[in-house]
């Protein structure tokens, strides 16, 4: 299982398969992709990346195309089948956030309760499906909270393991991104960057990362980087250079 992003001057769909057939040595179920390029458009599929990749020239995945912003997820199901509708990403009912997940939410069956209660209809089995409504739903009761904001209030609520990216039409030039129990790696290009589970997707691109720690979090844009704990400390981080 296996987590990519980019955000840079560049085509992301392309980058995206190539990070997840890099992670394809980790084990997987099925893989997907989300750009955002003024909305959200998703694309994931059961079985191999190279199933997704020929998925992607087909014109039910056309919105793709031209994004320079997107995440990538290879699933190792531990919550619900295998399947299409379980794969990742997940995206919200409002269609404005989109979400990747490696780990397990132990809570998710309480949260699911909760959600369900207040009207939100779930399109997968997964436990990672309650992250995206849990956020769409601090975001309904505070529409000025910031997306960094957003997902870290969620990840209050959450108990469990994560490595995961969110994206959002309402910041169309951001990523953030958390780790707790799953790696999480950013790759520091040229005005661009990467994140990734590990080095192998990154490598090829630049050999400046900086490793994420257990309960940190950060916000990419194309020009900046800001790691912090998910308690909203500012982190100083030490830039790595791989040598390969
Ligand atoms: N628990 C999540 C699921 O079953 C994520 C699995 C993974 O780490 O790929 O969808």
């Amino acid at each position: 299982c296996g987590i990519v992003g980019y955000i840079g001057d560049r085509e992301a769909a392309p980058l995206l398969l190539r990070g997840l057939e890099r992670l394809e040595y980790r084990g997987y179920d099925s893989a997907g992709i989300a750009v955002l390029d003024g909305r959200v458009s998703v694309c994931k599929r059961m079985g191999r990346v190279q199933n997704l990749r020929e998925m992607l020239s087909s014109p039910e995945c056309g919105a793709l195309a031209g994004a320079t912003l997107g995440i990538g997820h290879t699933r190792w199901a531990t919550h619900g089948d295998p399947s299409d509708r379980n794969a990742h990403p997940h995206v919200s009912r409002d269609g404005s956030i989109a979400l990747i997940h490696n780990g397990i939410i132990e809570n998710y069956s309480t949260l699911k309760k909760e959600l369900s209660s207040k009207g939100y209809r779930f399109s997968s089995d997964t436990d990672s499906e309650v992250l995206v409504h849990l956020m769409e739903s601090i975001r309904a009761s505070r529409p000025e909270l910031a997306l960094e904001a957003v997902v870290r209030k969620a990840l209050h609520h959450v108990e469990g393991a994560y490595g995961l990216c969110v994206i959002s039409d309402r910041e169309p030039d951001r990523m953030v991104v958390a780790r707790k129990g799953s790696p999480l790696v950013i790759g520091i290009g040229e005005s661009e960057f990467f994140v990734a589970s590990d080095a192998a997707p990154i490598v090829e691109h630049t050999r400046k990362v900086v490793y994420l720690s257990d309960g940190e979090m950060a916000v990419l844009t194309r020009d900046s980087y800001v790691v912090k704990t998910i308690g909203n400390v500012e982190q100083e981080k030490l830039v790595t250079e791989l040598d390969f």
